[in-house]
């Protein structure tokens, strides 16, 4: 039985990989059994993700071939998303922010859900993000670190009035104002700010005590992200990304491949 299990699972693996048109990379089988014993193996798995976690629930990445980086604007994006461009064009930078950025109708997708998963089972104590589009918790996860802040927080710049996602939103072409009279912007980190120093501390702690990382869907080539997964000291170092990244040879297990069905496998096994 078990030659013709494996025979399955690599004509599931070619179908699958040719109707995705060669994304899905075909994983040996021991890799996939080495990424469930490093699970089973560990009570402290924490997750590093980026961009490519949300790509598969249809979100852009910034700095993918298809992202928005390649799209056609007056300015690029990381100049629409500095902190110079909103404070000199907060209509401009509000007109990009809900067209391009905000997103209420993406889904989680396997990924987020697998993450949610590990963490209601007492595996996995956090997911830590660049992503600031909310599907983490939208999955369920609760102990999430939002490294770039949330699109569904906003704040008025002058009392510090909180706000949620709607008053944005309802107030399609023009800027948000509190009632106080100063602009509310959104809590997340734009170009030339600054990151939170005490959710980057949690970030460091979190990774330190970590005896499993698994680190997905980044090229790690953002500031933190490099720095950051320094500081893991165990030997359960798990990079899943569908391209070459500065930090594969470190990795004791790499994948290539959709985090989707990487983690989705993870589940099944547990
Ligand atoms: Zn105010």
């Amino acid at each position: 039985m078990r030659s013709i299990d494996g025979v399955v699972l690599k004509l599931y693996h070619y179908i699958k990989y040719n109707m995705t048109g060669g994304n899905y990379f075909m994983h040996e089988e021991k890799e996939i059994t080495r990424l469930k014993n490093f699970a089973e193996d560990s009570e402290n798995i924490i997750f590093f993700g980026g961009a490519g976690v949300s790509t598969e629930s249809g979100i852009p990445d910034f700095r993918s071939a298809d992202g928005l980086y390649n799209q056609k604007y007056k300015y690029p994006p990381e100049v629409m998303l500095s902190r110079t461009f909103f404070i000199d064009n907060p209509k401009e930078f509000y007109d990009f922010h809900r067209d391009k950025i905000i997103n209420t109708q993406a889904k989680p997708n396997r990924a987020h859900l697998a993450l949610a998963e590990l963490e209601s089972i007492g595996k996995l104590k956090a997911v830590i993000t660049q992503n600031i589009d909310g599907l983490h918790q939208e999955a369920g996860s609760v102990n999430v670190l939002e490294l770039h802040g949330s699109v569904y927080r906003n704040y008025c710049m002058k009392c510090k009035k909180p706000y949620g996602i709607d008053i944005i939103i309802k107030t399609a072409d023009n800027i948000p104002v509190c009632g106080c009279g100063g602009i509310i912007r959104p809590d997340v980190v734009l170009y030339k700010e600054p990151l939170d120093k005490n959710i980057v501390s949690q970030a460091v702690k979190y990774i330190s005590d970590a005896d499993m990382l698994i680190i997905g869907g980044t090229s790690l080539s953002v500031y933190p992200a490099a720095r950051l997964i320094r500081y893991y000291d165990g030997d359960k170092l798990v990079l899943i990304n569908k391209s070459v990244t500065q930090f594969d040879k470190h990795a004791d297990l790499l994948l290539r491949g959709s985090i989707g069905d990487i983690l989705g496998e993870i589940i099944i096994a547990i």
